[in-house]
C-alpha cells in the first residue's frame, strides 16, 4: 500500500495539478460571490454531458422551490436582458470591471430598476420575448443587489438557477470551479467501465469492455490496478471510459472535470473542462461514443478525437489519441478520472500486445460498407434519388460515414414517400439541406406543407420544419433518420384553466390559458384586454399561457375618461390569438369581471 501510495504522489497527482493549478492561475479567485443565500451546492456541474450538448454553465441548486433572491455576483453593468420561451428563460448579463461576465438564468421574475425597465420594454415593443445588448454601459448594480428571484423559466425542468461565467471579450464560458466556486467535496469519481475500439476504414469496432471490480483489480484507496495483463493483437486501439463523480449529500452522480489517458506515463489524450465557446457545446455528439449512447443510455466518453470534432477542451498526441500497438511490445495503460476539487480515480491496466492476427469483425464491417456512398467530414456532398434532394454542409458529420437510403412507400397521413436516411444512431452536427417533391396538391394547401421526421426506431412524427416551393418542400434535418412531407391545416386550440389570485404575486389576478398545437407548433401568442396589448408569458413545456393582471392596459387616466363619459363597463375582455408555424389560427374571447 505504502508504495503504490509512494508512486501515486510522485508521478500521477503532480501530472494532473500542474494541469489544474495552471488552470486556475489564469482565472481571478473569489472575486465573486455565491449568487444565491446559500452555501455552494450543485444540481448540475459544468461541462456536464447532456443531449445534444454539453452543460454551459452550473446548476444551482434552490432546494426545489422558486422565489429565492438571486444576487449580483460583483459590482458591475448590465450587459443584456434575454427573455425567451425556451432556453435560459428570463435571464441577465452582468458585465464586470475584471474581464468578465455573470449569466444568470430561468428567472422566475426580475428585481429592482431593472425589473421596471423591462415591463415598459415589452409593453413599448409589444413583446414578451426579447434580446437586448447593451452596447453602452446601462444600468449599474452592486455586488449583492438582489437582481431577481430564482425560478423556472425557459427550457428548465426543475426549480434551479442557471449560472455562468464568461470571458467578457471571447465569450468563452469559464469554469466557475476554476474561480473558486467549489463545493466542499472529498469523493472520489469512479471509472465504471473501459471501452476497447478498433479502427477500421472510418469505423469502429467495440473489441472488449473492462469492468473494474474488487475481484479483478487490487484497491489501494481510489487507485486500482488490474490483476491480469490485457492481451490485445498488433493494431490501432481507442478507448473510452463510462466515469462519474459523487458528491456529498447527493444520490445522483455528477460528471468529471478532466480525464485522460497514458501510455507509459506519456499523455496520450486528455479531455479538461477548463473554458469552451457556446458555440463548440454540440461537439458533445463526436466527444461520446454516439451509437453506444443511442443504444445503451450510456455515456461513453472518447479518448480519441474524430477527424470532424473540433471541440477545443482536448491535450492530445500525435495520433490524436488513437493508440498503435506495434507486435510484442508490453506496458501500461493509465486511466485517470478527477472532480474540480482535485479528487481523483486510477485505473491501471497492464498490456501485452501479440503479433498481427486475422482480425474477422473487421472482414464482417468492411464487406458491410462495400460499394456503400459515403460522407465526408470537411466536404460539400449532393445526394439526389428521385423525389429527394440533399446536400450535407462541409461540418455535417464528424467521421466519414458510409450510408444508406431507402425510399419507403407513402405512409397514413402523409404526402409523400417515407424517405429513410441512414440511422439516427450516427451524429449530426451542422444541420443539412433537405427537400422532399410533392405531387398535385391544390393551391391553397400549399403553405400548410412541411417536412416530418421520424428517428429509425419510431412511428412516432415530429416537425421538421420547410416551406414548399416549385413542387418540393425545402427544409433542414439535424439528424438521420425518416423524412417524409405531411399537411398541417389545423389551428391551436385554447383553453381556459383557471383565473385566481397570483402566489408569486399575492397583489394580483391571473389567468391561466392551455394552448396546443397537433403538429408545426405555437409560433405566436397574442393578448388583447379592450384591444389594448397586454403582457403574455408563454410556458411551452407546459403549454402554459399566463396573463398577470396589470395597469398598463387600462391607465388610471383612462378610467377617469371612461367614468367621465359613463361607459364604465362591469367587465373586461380579454382576446387570446394563436397561431402556428403553418398560419393556421385560433382566436378566444374571456370575460374578466370588474371588481
Ligand atoms: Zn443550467
Amino acid at each position: 500500500m505504502r508504495v503504490i501510495s509512494f508512486v501515486r504522489l510522485l508521478l500521477f497527482v503532480p501530472l494532473f495539478f500542474v494541469g489544474l493549478m495552471a488552470s486556475a492561475q489564469k482565472y481571478p479567485q473569489n472575486y465573486f460571490r455565491y449568487p444565491l443565500d446559500s452555501l455552494p451546492n450543485l444540481a448540475s456541474p459544468f461541462g456536464g454531458l447532456r443531449p445534444n450538448h454539453f452543460h454551459s454553465g452550473i446548476d444551482l441548486r434552490t432546494n426545489g422551490k422558486e422565489g429565492l433572491p438571486v444576487y449580483a455576483a460583483a459590482d458591475g453593468m448590465i450587459s443584456r436582458i434575454k427573455v425567451q420561451r425556451g432556453g435560459y428563460g428570463r435571464a441577465i448579463y452582468i458585465d464586470h470591471p475584471n474581464g468578465y461576465t455573470t449569466v444568470y438564468g430561468h428567472l422566475q421574475q426580475y428585481k429592482g430598476p431593472v425589473a421596471q425597465w423591462i415591463h415598459q420594454y415589452q409593453y413599448i415593443n409589444e413583446s414578451f420575448e426579447f434580446d437586448k445588448i447593451f452596447l453602452k454601459p446601462f444600468l449599474a448594480v452592486k455586488k449583492g443587489d438582489t437582481i431577481g428571484l430564482s425560478g423556472n423559466s425557459g427550457g428548465s425542468s426543475g426549480p434551479h438557477l442557471h449560472y455562468e461565467i464568461r470571458n467578457t471579450h471571447t465569450e468563452n464560458i469559464v469554469n466557475p470551479g476554476l474561480l473558486g466556486l467549489i463545493p466542499f467535496d472529498t469523493l472520489d469519481p469512479a471509472i465504471e467501465q473501459v471501452l476497447i475500439y478498433k479502427f477500421v476504414t472510418e469505423g469502429l469496432i467495440l473489441k472488449k469492455k473492462i469492468v473494474p471490480n474488487s475481484k479483478n483489480c487490487q484497491l489501494i484507496d481510489s487507485f486500482w490496478v488490474m490483476k491480469d495483463t490485457l492481451f490485445l493483437d498488433a493494431d490501432t486501439y481507442g478507448f473510452g471510459m463510462e466515469t462519474y463523480d459523487f458528491i456529498h449529500n447527493s444520490k445522483d452522480h455528477k460528471d468529471v472535470f478532466t480525464y485522460s489517458l497514458l501510455q507509459n506515463n506519456k499523455l496520450v489524450f486528455r479531455h479538461m473542462l477548463d473554458n469552451f465557446a457556446f458555440s463548440e457545446s454540440k461537439y458533445i455528439n463526436a466527444h461520446l461514443d454516439f451509437p453506444y449512447y443511442k443504444i445503451n443510455q450510456t455515456r461513453i466518453q472518447k479518448c480519441f478525437v474524430d477527424d470532424g470534432n473540433e471541440f477545443s477542451t482536448y491535450t492530445f498526441d500525435k495520433r490524436r489519441g488513437k493508440v498503435r500497438f506495434e507486435p510484442n511490445e508490453n506496458g501500461e495503460l493509465l486511466f485517470q478520472s478527477s472532480d474540480i476539487s482535485g479528487n481523483t480515480c486510477y485505473l491501471k491496466i497492464p498490456y501485452q500486445i501479440t503479433s498481427v492476427q486475422p482480425d474477422l469483425d473487421k472482414i464482417v464491417y468492411k464487406n458491410s460498407i462495400l460499394g456503400k456512398p459515403a460522407i465526408y467530414p470537411g466536404k460539400v456532398t449532393h445526394i439526389s434519388r428521385p423525389g429527394l434532394d440533399i446536400k450535407m454542409k462541409p461540418k455535417s458529420v464528424y467521421d466519414t460515414v458510409y450510408y444508406d437510403i431507402e425510399i419507403n412507400p407513402t405512409k397514413k397521413g402523409t404526402l409523400s414517400p417515407e424517405y429513410a436516411f441512414h440511422t439516427s444512431n450516427v451524429p449530426i452536427h451542422a444541420a443539412f439541406d433537405i427537400a422532399i417533391k410533392v405531387d398535385s396538391i391544390p393551391d391553397y394547401l400549399k403553405s400548410k406543407l412541411l417536412l416530418a421526421y421520424s428517428n429509425s426506431k419510431s412511428n412516432y412524427l415530429s416537425s421538421a420544419g420547410g416551406t414548399y416551393s416549385n413542387g418540393w418542400v425545402r427544409g433542414t434535418g439535424s439528424n438521420f433518420g425518416d423524412y417524409s412531407v405531411v399537411l398541417d391545416s389545423i389551428a391551436p386550440t385554447i383553453k381556459k384553466m383557471r383565473f385566481k389570485n397570483d402566489d408569486d404575486a399575492s397583489d394580483s389576478l391571473r389567468f391561466d390559458f392551455e394552448i396546443k398545437d397537433n403538429f408545426s407548433g405555437i409560433k405566436s401568442v397574442t393578448g388583447y384586454i379592450n384591444g389594448t396589448w397586454i403582457l403574455l408569458d408563454y410556458d411551452p413545456k407546459n403549454n402554459q399561457v399566463t396573463y398577470r393582471f396589470d395597469e398598463v392596459y387600462y391607465s388610471e387616466s383612462d378610467k377617469l375618461k371612461a367614468s367621465a363619459e359613463g361607459l364604465v363597463p362591469s367587465f373586461l375582455v380579454l382576446k387570446l390569438k394563436v397561431e402556428d408555424y403553418r398560419g393556421n389560427k385560433n382566436e378566444k374571447e374571456f370575460e374578466i369581471p370588474l371588481r
